[in-house]
C-alpha cells in the first residue's frame, strides 16, 4: 500500500535490501501482475506460459533508500492460433521506460523544487545519471514545454541575448523570451522559450512560429538597444509596442561610464589599469547607485573627480547616476519627464562631455519613444526587470555542464518556465 503497487497492477510477493549506492542502498520488491494476460485475445481460451522474466523498474524512493520493483512478466503462446504475447506492465513504465510514473515526478520534483542535482537524484533512486536525466527531460517536454496552452494569456513579452556556453571558438549565444504578462498582478516573470543563436532573424522567426492567436495578443516587447529586435517586432507583431527596458538602458550607461574609465586610464597611464591605479580601484564603486554608497566610498569618488583629468568621467558619471534616478522615481509621469529632460540635456552636449556619454546620448534620443514607452506601462511599475535578470543568472548557473543545445533549453524551461505549481500539484496527488 506505502508504494502504491496496486495502483500499477502489483502484488508484491517478496523483499530484500539491497546495500549499494552512496545513498541508503535499495530496497528490490519481487511483484507478480495482479491481473495476468492469461487469455488469448482471438480464442479467449488460457494459454500455458512460455517463459518468464523479471523487469526491474525504478520507482519513487523511500526517505534515502530506492525501490526497485522487479516485476515478473511471462510469455504466452497460443495452442490453438499460435499468437504469442507478454504480461501487460504499461501501468508500471510505458513505452520500454525505466522509471515509474510517480518516481519520474520524484525526480522532476527534486530537481526543481528542492534544486537537488540529476547525479543526487540518480544515486537516491538507485540508477545511472542517463537514466535519471533523460526521465526528467522526456517529462518536461511532454507534459510541460510541450503543453499547447503554456502561451495563452501572453501580452507583454521580453526578449534578450544571453551566452549560454563558452567554447574554445568563442560564446555561443541563445535569444531568451520572457514572459512579463503576469508581472502586473505581482507574480514573477516566466521564461516562455529559449532560441539557438542571436538576431532579429532568429526572434522574428520565433514570433513567425507561434499561432496567429498569440501573436495578435502580444501588445508588448521589452528588449535591449539592439535594432535587430526592434525590426523583428515591427515586422511580425507591428501592433505591439516596444519598451526599451530599464535594466538594458541602465547597462548600457554602465558600459558607456566603463569605457570612459578605461579610456581615461590609458590616456594617463598608456596601459590598461591594474589594481593600484585609483581609476581602476574604483570601477564597482563607479557603477554603484548613489545612494548605495558608503562614507567611504564617497570620498573615494569625491578625490577621484578632484583630479582635473577625470572631470570628462565625473560627467559621465552623473549622467548614469541621473538615470538610475528616473527609474527609481514611484511616480511615473514625473520620472518620464526626468528621463526626456535627461536626454535632451545631454543632447546638448554639457561641458566636458566625454565622447562615451555622446555616443550613448545619440542612441537614447535615437529610441526616445521606447525609453519613455516604458513610464507608460502599468506593467512597468513591478519591476519586471530584476526578475528577468534574476531568471537569466539562474540560466547561467544551471547551464554549467551543458554541452547539448537541446537538453539545456528544456532544462531552463523546467526551471524558469513557471511549472513550479503543475509540478507541486503532480507530486501531491495520492
Ligand atoms: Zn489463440
Amino acid at each position: 500500500m506505502l508504494l502504491g503497487l496496486d495502483s500499477l497492477g502489483l502484488r508484491g510477493v517478496a523483499q530484500r535490501h539491497v546495500p549499494r549506492g552512496g545513498r541508503g542502498g535499495v530496497w528490490e520488491i519481487r511483484c507478480e501482475p495482479v491481473e495476468p494476460a492469461r487469455l488469448c485475445r482471438e480464442c479467449g481460451i488460457p494459454a500455458p506460459v512460455r517463459s518468464s522474466r523479471w523487469r526491474r523498474f525504478v520507482h519513487t524512493p523511500l526517505g534515502k533508500a530506492g525501490v526497485h520493483l522487479l516485476a515478473r512478466c511471462r510469455r504466452y503462446e497460443c495452442r490453438t492460433c499460435g499468437g504469442a504475447w507478454e504480461d501487460d506492465l504499461s501501468r508500471v513504465g510505458a513505452g520500454g521506460r525505466r522509471l515509474t510514473e510517480s518516481a519520474v515526478w520524484w525526480a522532476v520534483a527534486s530537481v526543481v523544487l528542492d534544486a537537488m542535482s540529476v547525479r543526487s537524484v540518480a544515486m537516491t533512486l538507485g540508477c545511472s545519471w542517463d537514466c535519471a536525466n533523460d526521465a526528467v527531460l522526456a517529462k518536461g517536454l511532454e507534459r510541460l514545454v510541450d503543453d499547447e496552452h503554456r502561451l495563452d494569456g501572453v501580452s507583454v513579452i521580453g526578449v534578450d541575448e544571453h551566452v549560454w556556453r563558452h567554447t574554445p571558438r568563442g560564446s555561443r549565444y541563445v535569444t531568451v523570451v520572457v514572459d512579463l504578462t503576469p508581472r502586473s498582478d505581482g507574480r514573477p516573470a516566466r521564461l516562455l522559450d529559449v532560441v539557438e543563436g542571436r538576431s532579429g532573424a532568429v526572434f522574428a522567426g520565433w514570433l513567425a512560429s507561434r499561432s496567429e492567436g498569440f501573436r495578435r495578443n502580444v501588445r508588448v516587447v521589452a528588449m535591449d538597444a539592439f535594432a535587430g529586435y526592434k525590426e523583428a517586432v515591427r515586422r511580425v507583431v507591428p501592433h505591439a509596442r516596444e519598451v526599451l527596458d530599464p535594466f538594458h538602458v541602465v547597462r548600457l550607461a554602465g558600459d558607456r561610464l566603463t569605457r570612459c574609465r578605461q579610456r581615461l586610464q590609458q590616456e594617463a597611464t598608456g596601459r590598461r589599469g591594474t589594481k593600484h591605479d585609483p581609476l581602476y580601484k574604483a570601477r564597482r564603486i563607479l557603477l554603484k547607485t548613489r545612494a548605495t554608497l558608503t562614507d567611504r566610498q564617497r570620498s573615494t569618488l569625491g578625490r577621484l573627480f578632484g583630479d582635473e583629468r577625470n572631470k570628462p568621467l565625473e560627467v559621465m558619471w552623473g549622467a548614469y547616476q541621473k538615470i538610475i534616478a528616473c527609474y527609481a522615481e514611484p511616480d511615473r509621469r514625473k520620472a518620464r519627464g526626468m528621463m526626456h529632460e535627461l536626454v535632451d540635456s545631454i543632447n546638448a552636449r554639457p561641458a566636458n562631455a566625454p565622447g562615451e556619454l555622446m555616443t550613448l546620448a545619440r542612441t537614447l534620443k535615437r529610441r526616445l519613444p521606447d525609453v519613455l514607452a516604458y513610464f507608460d506601462h502599468e506593467f512597468s511599475s513591478n519591476g519586471p526587470t530584476e526578475a528577468v535578470n534574476g531568471r537569466l543568472e539562474h540560466l547561467r548557473g544551471i547551464a554549467l555542464g551543458f554541452t547539448n543545445l537541446n537538453n539545456y533549453i528544456t532544462r531552463s524551461l523546467l526551471h524558469a518556465g513557471g511549472f513550479r505549481q503543475t509540478i507541486q500539484e503532480q507530486i501531491s496527488q495520492p
